[in-house]
């Protein structure tokens, strides 16, 4: 990546990532979660999945064989369509794939609109959907604007965690177990400063070892995307309503009024799963097609009628790591994802920017592109897109697998999410799918949270059994 350093934000924040996200509500392939299946996790298997997915979700089209109503996470459509978008689609389905209206349907191949972790045209996050409603548990106490530093052990077992709130060190201990969800960079780090990763590491920091687990912060996978732009022949895209005062304000006053219109949308508009080889059984990359243009992310919008398409590609082979560079817990770790590491991933990015070109030059979007500004004419070599990829490509925000659940020595949860070698010390979060799924990285990190809930109450439910017949 041409030695760059790349933006990696996380949700310090209740809700966590899901209170910064860009809304997008995609589960993945039926086909990642039989591979957990088949890579010995036992329970993970799309059918052993699919009931915490509809258990968490409160979808706006109603219930049907793979969605759920009443749950935590509101998921529902964006309000509008958008004439950009229609000729995305389109053209999509000129260049030989179905339109798809549920990408979290039987199958996830095609093009169509996002929906939205949004109620009302309002964010859903974690914090809205479950902690809100928690907080009057009189077994709950949330303690936030607090840094856990710590896992505390006697032996091999957690006992507790010290934690850091108002520059004064402080513990709690635990008469049950203790669960990490700190997310993929903050949960491996986290093990690593309580003693739990490669010895050598940890040595290096003068971290006592309380077990050598190499597998900790190993891993690493992220979704990384390629921005392509485009110059629009029509005022109707977003950059000309943020760029005017008046559509502006009207935009401001259509959320105010009704929660509609442009300021309710995602980080993706439309977008499509698609295969870059007909030999593939599956899509191998995913377009967010969004309505605006930006030299960045987070950059002002372009003062001209512009818009851009992103290229991801869905399951990367290349691996990083998380590891820790001090004992102190307020520094943050070293994140390295190594993208692009792998040849076949640099073969997958290149055959999706193809892709991306031959539905842009369909007769839909032709009407609308003026000029594709980026990478723009001078990149046609395959060489050319491949280094454009390196100098211009950014994450999606999608970490994983840094405490990777499996049963082989290098794995760091088992199937039931308990830390492998320890006593009473889970980690439930993203860091422990075993492989990144093909899709945005949110509802898989609720439905783990979901599954992991339940299994922290069948074990103990199970424990006190044996303590009554004992
Ligand atoms: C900018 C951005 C856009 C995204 N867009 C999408 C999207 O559109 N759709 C989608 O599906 N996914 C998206 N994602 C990814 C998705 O939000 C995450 O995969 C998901 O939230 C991960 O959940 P998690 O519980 O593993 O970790 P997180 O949500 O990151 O939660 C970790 C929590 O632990 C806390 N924490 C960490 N360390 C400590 C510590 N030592 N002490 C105390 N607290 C600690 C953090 O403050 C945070 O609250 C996006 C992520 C980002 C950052």
């Amino acid at each position: 990546m041409n030695n760059r350093r790349i933006i990696q934000p996380r949700g310090k924040v209740l809700g966590g990532s899901s209170s910064i996200n860009g809304l997008l509500y995609i589960r993945g392939q039926h086909e990642d979660y039989d591979h957990w299946r088949q890579l010995g996790n036992a329970g993970w298997a799309f059918a052993d999945v699919l009931p915490y997915f509809r258990r968490a979700e409160d979808q706006a089209r109603g219930a049907d064989d793979l969605h759920g109503v009443g749950g935590p996470l509101a998921v529902s459509d964006v309000c509008e369509p958008h004439p950009l978008c229609e000729a995305f689609i389109g053209a999509v389905q000129r260049a030989g794939s179905p339109r798809n209206d549920d990408f979290n349907g039987k199958t996830q191949e095609g093009a169509g609109y996002f929906q939205l972790t949004t109620k009302n045209g309002r964010r859903w996050s974690t914090a809205m959907g479950y902690l809100r409603q928690a907080r009057s548990r009189p077994n709950l106490m949330v303690i936030s604007d607090a840094m856990a530093e710590r896992i505390l052990f006697s032996g091999r077992r957690a006992i507790g965690i010290r934690y850091r709130k108002d520059d004064t060190a402080r513990t709690a201990y635990a008469d049950g177990e203790i669960i990490v969800a700190g997310g993929a960079f903050n949960s491996p780090q986290l093990l690593q400063l309580s003693g739990l990763g490669s010895a050598n590491l940890l040595r290096e920091f003068g971290v006592e070892v309380v077990a050598d687990m190499p597998g900790v912060g190993a891993d690493l996978q992220d979704h990384l995307q390629i921005r392509m732009q485009y110059r629009c022949t029509e005022p109707i895209t977003m950059n000309d309503v943020i760029n005017h005062w008046r559509h502006r304000y009207g935009a401001g006053l259509r959320y105010i009024m009704s929660r509609k219109g442009l300021l309710t949308i995602g980080a993706g508009y439309a977008g499509a799963f698609l295969r870059t080889r007909p030999e593939l059984a599956t899509p191998d990359v995913q377009i967010h097609f969004l309505i605006f243009s930006a030299d960045t992310a987070g950059a002002a919008l372009h003062d001209f009628p512009g818009f851009m398409a992103s290229v991801c590609q869905l399951r990367p082979e290349s691996r990083g790591f998380v590891r820790i560079r001090s004992s102190d817990a307020s520094i943050p770790p070293v994140i390295q994802p190594r993208y692009l590491t792998a040849h076949g991933d640099c073969d997958t990015v290149v055959e999706g920017m193809k892709l991306m070109r031959r539905i842009m030059n369909q007769p839909e979007m032709r009407h609308y592109i003026a000029e594709e500004f980026a990478p723009g004419d001078n990149c046609v070599s395959d060489a050319d897109l491949l280094a454009f990829a390196r100098e211009t490509a950014t994450t999606v925000y999608h970490p994983t697998s840094t405490c990777r659940m499996g049963s082989d020595p290098a794995a760091v949860v088992d199937e039931r999410l308990r830390v492998r070698g320890v006593e009473r010390l889970r980690v439930i979060d993203a860091s422990i799918m075993p492989t990144l799924i093909s899709g945005n990285t949110n509802a898989a990190a609720v439905m783990i949270g979901e599954k992991g809930s339940d299994m922290v109450l069948q074990d103990a439910a199970a424990a006190a059994r044996v303590a009554i017949s004992a």
